[in-house]
């Protein structure tokens, strides 16, 4: 049924940065490397998605590692 379908917005860590919001501009190793804003997430440390699920767990199954799901 269309009516079951929900609109939800899933907040999930960051890959770039492993949600700490910055990464380095060169390899870690290097010791000219500076921490920068993660350009992924703009240094919020999570990506938001949005996405329609028939339900939330269909959502969580999609996105395990999520922080939270909200429908919307
Ligand atoms: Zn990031």
């Amino acid at each position: 049924m269309l009516d079951s379908i929900h609109n939800f917005k899933i907040i999930a860590p960051c890959d770039a940065c492993d949600t700490q919001g910055v990464v380095s501009d060169r390899h870690p190793n290097d010791p000219a490397s500076r921490d920068k804003t993660c350009d992924e997430c703009e240094g919020s440390g999570h990506s938001e998605y949005y996405e329609l699920y028939d339900s939330k767990v269909d959502a969580w199954a999609d996105y395990p590692e999520a922080l939270d799901i909200i429908p919307i």
